[in-house]
């Protein structure tokens, strides 16, 4: 027999606790919110988040996505002035290169674009590549750029610890092994969650079950349309001569990224030929058990080849993977649901969530609290594909095509 709740009230209920999920907690107890409950249907923090490669990124594909990173970027900042629990993070920086001259192109005016939001950004010839990272030989690279704003943060597992104990701090809860296994919706309007181990009355839940999402939206009857597909990376044992502070490189022709992980390097991208797997149709299913395939890597690594040699020279310490969760448009879903008063989501990571979660959830935050977000999320409402229910097959097909062209969309329509 499961044991009752410690607390059966309260004034946000969180449901997953991952990256969006402690992120939405932690900022909603420091905005003032009461007695915020993040629940987990598992250890918290133990599915996709702690398998992140702990990249943030300023270059990104519209305006709202770049104020989202450099506010996700502020708030890992100045997360220990602000809450006294330490939390460390790399400024290292970070190479956007391209070794194709349409891909060169697509660089170049991403980099234009997001000199105008604002990000500070440095062109870089073949030398000045190598330079700045010394794990990149430079062959054949035709553009690149030096964004010195970019920061990892080496273990993302610290980030969730650091999240959970900041909640813990101001009061409120982050429970795990307690599945949410209904919604409470009464005249339109969230009462509550069920659990196996009872009721909490609540007038708001987040929903930001990752991988699970769409499954949680049931709950309540509306359509949170993500499609979750693998993504992996391997760290390699550790290269003499790498440096920590070497920066983050995306290299946008191979669809790859790689930056320095426990004196080797980390190297993770995007499958050409994806595969999507849906938690929903396995009830037993976790992160830990998402097929991981080395080829997908070795791939990544031949189509490196000579502009990062230590990959192919060096024994793999880690390979490991988790899921993306997709929506048709690569943008997230952040915001209150139509039709469900109280009802929100903090989802659709599209392979950013790990970090663009610290500013998605200042910004609910706010939104919940205050009445508004300081940055405007109406491009991310969670209604905009309708209300649904998304056929199945077309949501799998659209979150598949945004994952396999992730770096090159406008190269693929
Ligand atoms: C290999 C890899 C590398 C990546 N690298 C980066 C990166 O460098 N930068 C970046 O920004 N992003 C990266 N990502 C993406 C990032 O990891 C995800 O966007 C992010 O972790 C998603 O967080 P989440 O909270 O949605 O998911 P999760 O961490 O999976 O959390 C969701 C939680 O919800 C819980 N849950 C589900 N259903 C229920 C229920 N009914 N009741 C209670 N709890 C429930 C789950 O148990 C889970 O703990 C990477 C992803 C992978 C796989």
């Amino acid at each position: 027999m499961e044991s009752s709740l410690p607390v059966t009230q309260a004034d946000a209920v969180v449901i997953g606790a991952g990256a969006f999920g402690l992120s939405a907690g932690y900022q909603l107890a420091a905005h003032g919110m009461g007695r915020v409950m993040v629940l987990d249907q598992f250890a918290p923090g133990t599915q996709t988040s702690p398998r992140a490669a702990g990249l943030y990124k300023l270059i990104q594909a519209d305006e709202t996505l770049t104020r989202l990173a450099q506010s996700s970027i502020e708030v890992i900042r100045g997360f220990s002035d602000a809450t006294g629990i330490p939390l460390s993070f790399v400024q290292s920086g970070s190479v956007l290169a391209a070794r194709t001259a349409e891909h060169a192109a697509l660089v170049d005016d991403e980099a234009e674009a997001s000199a105008g939001w604002g990000i500070e950004l440095e062109r870089l010839d073949v030398e000045g590549v190598h330079r700045i990272a010394p794990y990149l030989t430079g062959r054949g690279i035709q553009t690149a750029y030096f964004v010195p704003g970019d920061i990892y943060i080496e273990e993302p597992r610290s980030l969730l610890d650091a999240y959970m104990a900041a909640i813990a701090q101001l009061g409120s809860l982050v429970i795990g092994e307690t599945p949410v296994t209904g919604i409470l919706v009464d005249n339109g309007e969230i009462t509550g969650v069920s659990t196996p181990r009872g009721d909490i009355v609540t007038p708001l839940v987040i929903d930001a079950a990752g991988a699970w999402a769409r499954g949680v939206g049931a709950l309540a009857g509306v359509e949170v349309p993500v499609a979750p597909v693998r993504h992996q990376l391997l760290i390699t044992r550790p290269i003499a001569g790498m440096s920590a502070q070497e920066p983050i490189a995306r290299i946008v022709d191979a669809s790859a990224y790689l930056r320095p992980a426990r004196g080797g390097l980390m190297m993770g991208g995007m499958e050409s030929d994806p595969i999507a797997i849906d938690p929903r149709h396995d009830p037993e299913f976790s992160i830990p058990e998402t097929p991981l395939d080395m080829q997908v890597l070795d791939d990544l690594t031949a189509a490196l080849g000579p502009l990062v040699p230590a990959l192919g020279d060096t024994p793999i310490a880690e390979h490991r993977g988790g899921l993306f969760t997709m929506t048709p448009d690569a943008r997230f879903l952040a915001g209150p649901v139509p039709g469900v008063s109280g009802l929100w989501t903090a989802t659709g990571c599209n392979g950013s969530g790990f970090s663009i979660s610290a500013g998605i959830g200042r910004a609910l935050a706010e939104w919940i609290i205050g009445g508004e977000p300081t940055i405007n999320l109406s491009s991310l409402d969670p209604g905009r594909f309708g209300p649904g229910p998304l056929d199945d097959g077309e949501l799998t097909s659209a979150g598949l095509w945004q994952y396999a062209n992730y770096y090159t969309p406008q190269l693929a329509v």
